[in-house]
């Protein structure tokens, strides 16, 4: 870990709390689905609406994710938890409190290590300097993680000047992760948050859907001097997409700065975060613990795990990303930035092993899945399982660079044309295009190659002829190149390469001219 670079000589402080929606199907204390955007209030049990005389039954399968999540983090899974009230009136919260958990939470300590990958040394974001150098290793210490219900919503828009409440979400099961105030600039926060979201997608606890508020944030944000105690924080509330974070962190930091420069002092709120001004703005000061009132829940036992069922749960957790990561450096030679991009999700790193492992060329495969693969899936929205080009058939295409078949130009292509499905130049692949679609539906590799003529010339006796030929034609360009310009040589390459209609192997026709040339 680096010393972070101070912002007009302050030190930034930030600690992340996550509430991360849990995948069960039916809600943490009852059996209503938590599906979305159903109706308004057709998913909400008596036990939801709070209406007197209903009890709180546990979810083992919230349960069961919460496990998930310690193991994963290498925290410690507490036998015994208590779930307690947290008392406050809000009116999408029928009961009057929310059922959480406070003194002691099921998950306690545990850290989220993660790669940070080197500042782009120009611009923002991942420009493709950032693939050089090495990959930071930075860890994030977590306080906790505790089981919680989500409450309803209120519904401002749509109603005829009214606020409507709808309780479908009431009672959808949360884990809510809490950091130790360890990050220290809004990367590192956007960075742990990208990691964190990777971790409980990848282990499958959570849909990770931030649109529809799966996976949102509240960042704790202090300034102070380098070496003084921690600052005053204020709370960002409910961020759901990781450039408001930092957008959010980067303007309240400047925010606290200018106040204490103007002699003020930060006041502990909570703050919202405006994305058409990209301000913060206070939304409330900050609640202490004792304005909640805590207190055990009567209504629900203690939360009981016993070792067997962690022991279980553990037996069935999938190879985490920083492990796989590990070994796709050892076992495929990838370095660090390319098997943390590998490891981004876990249907990406399949795609990548069954590639790699189909074509015996792991890094040119990830090569490939960096550059056009990804950046055709981001431009169209599509997770990699949706990929037109199945992992088998980009494993052909890299095969065919490496063994010749193809240029590098052909491969562009060639994937293009997988990726459209066009076996021709506007020739879409239909019923009638059987013979050349493999097993998937898709174009195959060897099909286009052939029906686009993207093989290069391999008969070196034909590309003789035709450098001879190219050599006799230049009499100037090899006069030129005898008298020591490389100009022209790079112009007759291009001659010999145009006369084979681009067909040639730019290597082979190099070596052919030099040898001619020079001999
Ligand atoms: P609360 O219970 O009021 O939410 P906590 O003490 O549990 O408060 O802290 C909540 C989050 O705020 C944690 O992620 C913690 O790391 C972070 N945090 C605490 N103090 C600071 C601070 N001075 N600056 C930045 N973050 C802080
Ligand atoms: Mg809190």
């Amino acid at each position: 870990m680096g010393t972070p670079a101070l912002i007009r000589g302050y030190e930034v402080v930030i600690g992340i709390e996550t509430h991360a929606q849990l995948s069960t199907r039916s809600k943490i204390f009852s059996g209503s689905p938590t599906a979305f955007g159903a109706a308004p209030n057709t998913q909400a049990s008596p036990v939801d609406l709070a209406l007197p005389g209903t009890l709180p039954v546990m979810n083992r399968g919230a349960v069961e994710r919460a496990i998930r999540f310690g193991l994963a983090v290498g925290a410690k899974v507490a036998p015994l938890s208590i779930f307690a009230r947290k008392n406050y009136f809000y009116p999408d919260l029928p009961k009057g409190y929310q059922i959480s958990q406070y003194e002691t939470p099921v998950v306690q300590g545990g850290a989220l290590e993660y790669f940070l990958p080197p500042l782009p040394s120009t611009g923002s974001g991942r420009s493709e300097t950032a693939a050089s150098g090495p990959l930071v290793e930075h860890v994030v210490n977590l306080t906790r993680a505790h089981l919680e219900e989500d409450a309803g919503k209120s519904l401002h828009e749509d109603y005829q000047g009214q606020t409507g409440i709808d309780l479908n979400r009431a009672g959808t099961p949360l884990l809510e992760i809490v950091t130790e105030p360890d990050m220290r600039s809004s990367r590192e926060a956007v960075e742990y948050a990208r990691a964190l979201h990777r971790l409980v997608t990848w282990i499958g606890i959570c849909d990770g859907n931030m649109q529809e508020g799966s996976f949102r944030c509240d960042a704790n944000v202090s300034v102070r001097r380098p070496g003084a105690p921690l600052g005053t924080r204020r709370e960002i509330k409910n961020l759901n997409s990781f450039k408001f974070m930092q957008q959010a962190i980067d303007y309240e930091v400047q925010w606290q700065i200018d106040l204490i420069e103007d002699g003020g002092a930060v006041q502990q709120a909570t703050v919202l975060f405006d994305a058409d001004s990209g301000e913060t703005r206070a939304m409330r000061s900050k609640e202490d613990a004792h304005d909640y009132r805590y207190f055990p829940d009567p209504d629900l036992p203690p939360l009981v795990i016993a070792p067997e069922w962690i022991e279980q749960v553990r037996a069935q957790m999938p190879e985490l990303p920083q492990r796989m990561a590990t070994r796709f450096q050892a076992d495929y030679g990838l370095p660090a930035y390319d098997a943390a991009a590998m490891t981004q999700s876990r249907d990406f790193a399949a795609y990548f092993e069954a590639a790699a492992q189909a074509s015996g060329r792991p890094k040119l495969v990830a090569n490939w899945m960096m550059g056009e693969l990804s950046r055709r899936l981001n431009a169209r929205g599509l997770p990699i399982d949706a990929s037109p080009v199945p992992a088998s058939e980009l494993a052909k295409l890299v095969m065919r660079i490496d063994d010749g078949t193809i240029s590098s130009s052909g491969a562009k292509e060639l994937f293009d044309a997988l990726w459209t499905g066009a076996l021709l130049p506007g020739v879409q692949l239909s019923g009638a295009g059987v013979a050349v679609a493999s097993a998937s539906g898709t174009l195959s590799v060897d099909a286009v190659i052939e029906a686009r003529g993207l093989k290069q010339m391999s008969d070196s006796a034909e590309i003789e002829r035709i450098v001879d030929a190219v050599l006799a034609a230049h009499p100037k360009s090899v006069e030129e190149y005898r008298a020591g310009k490389d100009k022209a040589f790079n112009a007759l390459v291009g001659q010999a390469m145009k006369a084979t209609k681009g067909q040639g192997n730019p290597a082979q026709v190099n070596a052919l001219l030099k040898k001619k040339l020079d001999g």
